[in-house]
């Protein structure tokens, strides 16, 4: 597995070299001062063996990535009942659109974009206090990376929240349309700080090995969720883990992925390994340019795609 370590050494290499890294986003204040020099991967192996180059132990703010995670405790907590609320079909539009949601009823159309996640959000709320929720989530992580130094970073969850009109309007709306059962600001309150989870590579790619691994926990051999369950995470990450570019991404990289505003990409690969990339620019729809590109060069050098019969390396 040395040549892993050689290969990211080379994509981190290659990465800092580059100077059109995209935009850090700029509509969450504390977001935008983050530095777009900063890039970091880490991949975790079936076999458990870690692997990391670059900034992989920075903690960033995973942001839309949390949304995995909030789905996997939702469906936990709801099981399928929860198809009732939210779709499974990509967007094709914005994360943080609006547009769908008057003609299909307040039913997002799935998890990860904006209106779907604050759906699971109120889901995982389960009409208890916003504190206990988001100290749910925040045991759910550390549990999964094995890693008690997991925190929210409670600048960018008031940032976000002092900024967050949009997500104040989706949630307005889907409230009118009986799709959420706790108060609005109870529910953002939850989401806000979902998203302000910080997190390096490293942790991050220890949390998502359970995706890769039929839903168990290696390091503990606890079942996080059924195989199936695990499967269709997987499924919507392919195809609705970027928004409207979740295509593209899967054309150039063929794992699921999911990306967040922070510029962190979780990516997938059944069987093989849990990666997290990071980098603070962002392409025109909001997911981290070399981040993406990173994971292409990857996915490239090593085989690894859900579409390749052989799943190399
Ligand atoms: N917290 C961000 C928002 O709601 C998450 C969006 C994202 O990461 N794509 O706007």
């Amino acid at each position: 597995m040395a040549d892993l370590q050689d290969l990211l050494d080379t994509i981190a290499a290659d990465m800092a070299a580059i100077e059109e890294r995209g935009r850090s986003a700029d509509y969450i204040p504390a977001l935008a001062r983050v530095d777009p020099a900063r890039f970091g991967i880490a991949v975790v192996t079936a076999e458990g063996h870690s692997f990391t180059a670059g900034d992989a132990e920075t903690p960033f703010s995973i942001q839309s990535i949390s949304k995995v995670f909030m789905l996997t405790l939702a469906l936990g907590k709801h099981g399928d009942a929860l198809w009732r609320r939210v779709g499974r079909e990509p967007s094709g539009s914005a994360f943080n659109s609006i547009v769908q949601l008057e003609f299909e009823h307040g039913i997002p159309r799935n998890p990860f974009i904006n209106a779907g996640a604050i759906v699971v959000a109120d889901a995982v709320l389960d009409r208890g206090a916003p504190q206990g929720a988001i100290g749910e989530l925040l045991r759910f992580m550390r549990f999964l990376a094995e890693d008690d130094a997991v925190e929210i970073d409670i600048e960018v969850a008031g940032s976000e929240a002092r900024t967050g009109f949009r997500n104040l309007a989706l949630a307005n709306y889907m409230k009118a349309f009986g799709n959420l059962r706790n108060a609005v600001d109870d529910v953002l309150n939850v989401y806000f700080n979902q998203c302000a989870l910080a997190m390096s590579c490293r942790q991050l790619a220890m949390a998502g090995r359970y995706l890769s691994a039929d839903g168990l926990h290696p390091g503990t051999g606890h079942q996080v969720i059924s195989a199936r369950r695990a499967r269709r995470v997987g499924a919507l990450m392919l195809t609705c883990g970027h928004y409207d570019g979740s295509g593209e991404f899967a054309f150039r990289v063929g794992i699921p992925g999911k990306s967040g505003v922070g510029g962190g990409i979780l990516g997938i690969v059944p069987g093989k390994a849990s990666i997290a990339v990071w980098s603070p620019g962002l392409n025109e729809r909001g997911n981290s340019l070399l981040g993406s590109l990173a994971l292409e060069r990857l996915s490239e050098a090593t085989g690894w795609s859900i579409f390749n019969g052989g799943l190399s390396i």
